[in-house]
């Protein structure tokens, strides 16, 4: 099925200032051009209320229906890029060094001025429309900066909902599933501490490289023999560092190993990083080592509610059909910080097709721009399922 012709229409302008966007990609929370861009269409549709500064350089815009007093729900979308070079040779590619949107947050963002645009104009629904347009999802936890910045009380959020795009998957089509959706990722560094020592009399040492040795070995029975093998967990060593070459016949004193674990439940989150704590220390001592953990917290796992997702697959049925949504999409072990405003809120994130185009965070990726009228859609059939 194809777009609807309000979409459409407006899909043609946003396609402009999708490109804009792309052209000039900035970072995390340092987001001037883009929320500047952001802020000013906002206000030239006719918004209620435009609000900029929120975590730096977040926007929030409000949209009162004209059908009366209603829920009030928040449509989310991240603006950020990525710090990498773009090797797209697309005539509108990145005019920054280093700096490339590789995820399709300029789509994202595109998309949800499109939808703005339609909604300030018709504002045929009841209750209000928080468009929040987030800074930071790369790495820089800007959701939850917001959510510090009291976003869902001060605009009475009561529902939050999220889209992103999914290469691989047919444009005009949409996956999603219920429950967790995405991996919690957590990175950890642990420093070990021996006693150094001549190659010749390790007896005479604690040698902490044998202790990180077995560490690394141990760590891996986490996921083998400590959790149910129908939950996914990843733990990967990523890092190891220790001794110099110049040195072969010296045992170092100090060791240090890093990495990220992924999980998918909270429970779970939980209970490993438990076990992993235990591993760390009781292996260190089994070989006369002492273990200092550096545990560094990452976004949770992202959680689709039951029944916001019915909702959201309704939503995205009646605009392409029910062979074109896909319910049971697979969990993935990437992370997403709209996990943050999911834990305070009800609400679902839906992966909108992008077609047959390159990987998310590849140098050669670039988002669909035949995709943005089937997301304007997606969110004006989602006012129609929460606010009619
Ligand atoms: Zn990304
Ligand atoms: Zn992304």
């Amino acid at each position: 099925m194809t777009p609807s012709e309000a979409s459409r229409l407006v899909a043609e302008e946003a396609k402009t200032w999708r490109r804009e966007i792309h052209q000039h990609p900035e970072l995390l929370f340092d987001l001037p051009r883009t929320a500047a861009l952001v802020a000013e269409k906002l206000k030239a549709f006719g918004c209620d209320e435009v609000v900029t500064g929120i975590a730096q350089s977040g926007v929030v815009a409000v949209i009162a229906g004209k059908r009366g007093p209603g829920r009030t729900i928040a449509f989310r979308c991240d603006m950020d890029a990525l710090p990498m070079s773009e090797q797209t040779n697309l005539p509108y590619a990145s005019k920054v060094p280093n700096m490339m949107h590789a995820c399709g947050h300029d789509g994202h963002t595109a998309i949800m001025l499109g939808a703005a645009k339609r909604f300030a104009a018709e504002r045929d629904f009841a209750g209000k429309i928080v468009l929040v347009f987030q800074p930071a999802e790369e790495g820089g936890g800007g959701g939850r900066v917001m959510l510090e910045e009291r976003l869902l009380d001060r605009f009475g959020i009561e529902e939050v909902y999220g889209m992103h795009n999914q290469p691989g998957l047919d444009v005009g089509s949409f996956a999603i599933r219920s429950g967790p959706m995405m991996a919690a990722g957590d990175r950890f560094v642990i420093a070990i501490t021996g006693l150094g020592g001549h190659a010749a009399t390790p007896h005479l040492a604690r040698d902490p490289l044998l202790a990180a040795s077995h560490l690394v070995v141990a760590l891996q029975s986490i996921a083998s023999r400590f959790i149910d093998p129908l939950d996914s967990v990843v733990v990967s060593v990523t890092f190891i560092s220790g001794g110099d070459r110049r040195a072969l016949n010296v045992i170092p004193s100090t060791v240090e190993i890093g990495g990220s674990v992924r999980t998918m439940q909270p429970s779970t989150r939980r209970a490993v990083e438990q076990r992993f704590r235990e591993i760390v220390k009781t292996t260190a001592a089994l070989y006369g080592a002492e273990a200092e953990i550096d545990w560094r917290p990452g976004y949770p796992v992202t959680v689709n509610n039951p029944e916001k997702t019915s909702a959201a697959i309704a939503a995205a049925q009646s605009i392409v059909g029910q062979e074109r949504v896909d319910g049971n999409w697979p969990m993935t072990m990437g992370s997403e910080d709209f996990s943050y405003m999911l834990e305070k809120r009800p609400g679902a994130m839906i992966w909108l097709g992008n077609g047959d185009s390159a990987d998310l965070h590849n140098p050669a990726y670039d988002f669909n721009d035949n995709a943005i009228a089937y997301g304007i859609d997606y969110w004006a059939a989602l006012v129609a399922q929460r606010l009619s």
